[in-house]
């Protein structure tokens, strides 16, 4: 398997049964892997170079194989008894390891420049500026932040 976004082939044999059956309530529920593409997306905003990507299997733990662009890679874990704990454990892990392989603190408070902290104040992770003034659900740091202030470029 090469390097990439590739989930969509680690998920065709994914069976999703609370799509196929009847549904009780519309489920809006992320899966691991849902939860690590919102990861990827939101430290992707403001980072160059691309970051890669790529699972062997979507069941727990997941190993996830990291590089960036051609630099430097790594194999981060996600894994935990609650689904939320672990997207938070996994954020942490990957941005403390971006700050050491290519010092980027992503993704930055457009504010403070200073990374957002995966935190867990809600039902869902959620990204929090430890001055307080930005937190949006993982995964929706693009939106949060749109449109960029006037200092700043949507594009660096
Ligand atoms: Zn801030």
């Amino acid at each position: 398997m090469g390097w990439g976004r590739e989930v969509a082939v680690a998920r065709s044999g994914v069976a999703h049964p609370a799509t196929l059956g009847i549904c009780d309530a519309p489920t809006v529920a992320r899966d691991a892997v849902d939860w690590l593409e919102a990861v990827f997306d939101d430290f992707g905003v403001r980072l160059k170079p691309a970051l890669l990507w790529k699972i062997k299997s979507t069941d727990l733990p997941i190993s996830v194989d990291v590089k960036a662009g051609e630099g430097p890679r790594t194999t981060l874990v996600f894994n935990g008894e609650d689904l939320g704990d672990a997207v938070i454990r996994f954020a942490g892990a990957l941005q403390a390891w971006l700050v050491t392989a290519l010092g980027a603190e992503v993704p930055p408070c457009p504010t403070h420049g200073g990374a957002l902290s995966p935190s867990r104040t809600d039902v869902q992770p959620e990204w929090r500026c430890p001055e307080g003034d930005l937190n949006c659900v993982i995964g929706d740091y693009r939106d949060a932040i749109w449109p960029p202030g006037p200092d700043e470029r949507p594009e660096k």
